[in-house]
Parts: C-alpha cells; structure tokens; sequence
C-alpha cells in the first residue's frame, strides 16, 4: 500500500500537536501546505519562528512583550493606573480584560493557577516576581481575576495574604464567572460587571 512520503507524514503529526486539529484536518492543512504558492508556507514558518524567537514575557508583569527583557505595551504606557493590578492567570486572560474597556490598572500574570492535584505548587507560578513588583512599587488595590472554581479559590487565599502584608486592599471579581472556568469562556461584558462589583477579601 502506498502512504504519503515521510516528510508529508511528519508534517500531519506536527500539525496534529495544534489544538483542536484532528488527523483529518491535520492532513487536510498539510495538503494546502504543498498545493498553495511556496510563499504561503514560507510565511507562515517565518512568523512562527519571529513569533517563538521576539516574544517574551514582560519584565514586569508577565504579559506577553516584544524584545528579550522588555516591557510589554501595557507596563510602558504612560496612560495606566499603576495603583490598581489585576492578577490574572494567563496572557489570554489580559486580552479578555481589555477587550471589556473597563479595567486601566497595570496586570500581573501567574502562568497558571495553583493545584496541588497536578503538582503545581507557588514556584510553577510567577509568586516571586509579584512579590517582588510589591517591594519595589505596590500597587494600591489588587483585583484578584481567578476562575471561579476550586482552584482559582485555593489560588485567591494563597496570594491573598502576600498582597495584604504589602498593604494592599485585595478584592475578587463578582461572581458571574463561568463555573469551573476561566476567564476565556467569559464575554466582555460579563467581565465588566464582574469587574466593576468586584468584592473585598
Ligand atoms: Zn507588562
């Protein structure tokens, strides 16, 4: 039986490493790849490979930012109310929060959220650098922006007490959050509101 040439083959597999890409449509991509102009595949490979090599996280908070040790366009704009933070698990969260316009305070991103189930104790998480955000420039009140289940919980009561040792009032967002969720399954307005009736811990 004939098979496609290994180099197609490994194509599909790498293709098949993106989220939400089944066999079928891995090979479906992977016969676009070869049928369209080569500068449609070239580009893509160049802007994956730019992508990988200029962004980095944000020297300050974590968000995503252009340049090894840089600061993103949040933490450099003039324009942002360094006495509030919103801390947020993932870079997406930051867009979300955004999008929803409510929100000009500074962010802190962890990369993730605490689970002692997974082994995913405070040192997976970005604890230290906040904790050192907040000797060098703590904020006045920090918004807590955590998904709304066991662990977002577990997370909230573990950073909770750091930011009030640094003087800072802590609240979480309203609830409204999708339950078991994070932040990327709520709409902007959701976040709004959750936002705006944020509560004090
Ligand atoms: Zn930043």
């Amino acid at each position: 039986m004939t098979d496609y040439p290994p180099a197609f083959t490994e194509l599909v597999e790498a293709l098949r490493q993106l989220p939400s890409v089944g066999p079928r449509s891995a090979e479906r991509h992977a016969l676009f790849l070869l049928q369209a102009d080569a500068a449609v595949s070239e580009r893509l490979a160049a802007a994956v490979t730019k992508a990988r090599t200029e962004i980095h996280p944000c020297r300050h908070c974590g968000f995503y930012a252009q340049g090894a040790d840089s600061l993103c366009s949040i933490c450099s704009s003039p324009q942002r109310d360094s006495s509030l933070w919103c801390v947020v698990e993932q870079p997406s969260d930051v867009i979300k929060l955004e999008k929803s316009n409510f929100f000009r305070g500074l962010y802190h991103v962890l990369g993730g959220r605490l689970s002692p189930l997974d082994k995913i104790g405070p040192e997976d998480l970005s604890i230290a650098k906040m904790e050192q955000r907040l000797a060098e420039a703590p904020p006045q009140e920090a918004v807590l922006a955590l998904a709304a289940d066991a662990e977002g919980e577990t997370t909230a009561l573990y950073l909770a007490p750091i930011l009030k040792k640094a003087g800072v009032k802590v609240s979480r967002l309203a609830m409204g959050l999708p339950a078991g969720g994070g932040l990327e399954y709520a709409d902007s307005v959701t976040l709004g509101y959750a936002l705006s009736g944020r509560r004090e811990l």
